[in-house]
């Protein structure tokens, strides 16, 4: 789901990414809070004129640190989702915090409950355990140092806060849906959480508007945005939970051979409409060209360029007998527009975004009738 990140290492079996907004904004983050450092060192009743690190390394020092406790947090999250059988793809360290990529989501709210609370939690235990230790031993530790401790508490509490307030995609918006779960259903409790978001967001913006924080408005521009799509999805999810991936795949597939140029293709796109063609060879699967594939070739050499060339080879299966739901949250978590359903070693159908999205519109004209 998250492309443009990359592997920096891994904790107990869970990768842990960076995100490339990570990386370009470090700097600048670091620079920001360097700005205000004599300024809340006033604030902490900590001597600025006793600290002896340059601001600029002060900040890079507390931004990393500050990641890594959102590391920790989102591990909370992972190992306690782990532990109720939810399997944990990977931690991506992004600009807005973290993310933990946990593999369906488990509609039981009871786990759902436990599992977004976690991540808080661990916050609010890492931010008062550094600042009861910055007050216990501040006539040991140099300014500097205390100065560290006592503004990595004060961020993770407030880490601990902010994601409580109850608006999705934030955990607290999870508590409360999962408290709401309790007694409806869970497309129903989706439905109230989200309402409930939107109203946060509003006085969100309004805030930031009366206060010039173009900030807060990015923030609750964000909230609204995933609140909005985690809606859509387990609406999608309720409404298509009881249909298989056979009963909406086409059958229709036509295959081409990795010999013919691109010029052929798209003529013979035009003639059918389909937008991605397996390349089959000998009965067997080798790739798949989409019209993205050939968008990147310069017109000029349409003629001269095969389709074995541009087709791409990472294959994305699944089987007919697998669940919508199974196929549509594959093709949001890698990304892409189709999966090829395989029985066996066999291609029997192909299975798309849009397959799922008419089939989803049509279920809902259906129950309105
Ligand atoms: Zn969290």
């Amino acid at each position: 789901m998250l492309k443009n990140s990359f592997k920096i290492g891994s904790i107990s079996d869970i990768p842990i990414k960076l995100h490339i907004s990570f990386i370009i904004a470090l700097p600048f983050i670091a620079w920001a809070v360097s700005t205000n450092i004599e300024m809340m060192a006033e604030l902490m009743d900590i001597s600025y004129s006793n600290m002896v690190i340059p601001d600029y390394i002060l900040g890079l020092v507390i931004v990393i640190a500050l990641f890594i406790s959102v590391g920790l947090h989102e591990l909370g999250h992972s190992f306690v989702a782990r532990s109720r059988g939810n399997e944990i793809n990977s931690i991506t360290l992004m600009l807005l915090g973290g993310v933990a990529e946990i593999k369906e989501m488990s509609e039981e709210p009871h786990d759902e409950l436990r599992i977004s609370l976690v991540g808080p939690m661990v916050s609010l235990a890492i931010g008062l355990t550094l600042i009861l230790v910055s007050q216990l031993i501040s006539n040991i530790l140099a300014a500097d140092l205390q100065f560290i401790v006592l503004y990595l508490g004060q961020l993770n509490v407030f880490l601990a806060i902010f994601n409580l307030i109850p608006a999705f995609p934030n955990d607290g918006g999870r508590v409360l849906r999962a408290f709401i779960a309790r007694k409806r259903d869970f497309l129903t409790a989706t439905k109230i959480a989200v309402s409930v978001s939107k109203v946060i967001v509003f006085i969100f913006g309004v805030i930031g508007f009366l206060y010039g924080n173009f900030i807060l408005i990015l923030i609750a521009f964000f909230i609204y945005m995933r609140a909005n799509q985690e809606f859509q999805y387990s609406k999608i999810k309720n409404t298509l939970s009881d249909l298989k991936v056979k009963d909406l795949m086409s059958q229709d597939v036509t295959h081409i051979s990795g010999d013919i140029s691109v010029k052929e293709l798209l003529n013979k796109m035009l003639h059918r409409s389909h937008s991605g063609y397996p390349i089959i060879e000998d009965g067997k699967l080798l790739g798949c060209v989409t019209m993205e594939d050939i968008r990147k070739i310069d017109p000029q050499k349409q003629h001269n360029v095969s389709v074995r060339e541009i087709m791409s080879t990472d294959i994305k299966k699944i089987s007919p007998e697998e669940d919508i739901n199974k196929a549509l949250q594959l093709l949001l978590e890698e990304d892409i527009g189709r999966l090829m359903v395989m029985d066996g070693d066999n291609l029997v159908g192909i299975i798309t975004r849009t397959d799922i999205f008419n089939a989803f519109k049509i279920k809902q004209i259906e129950n309105r009738l």
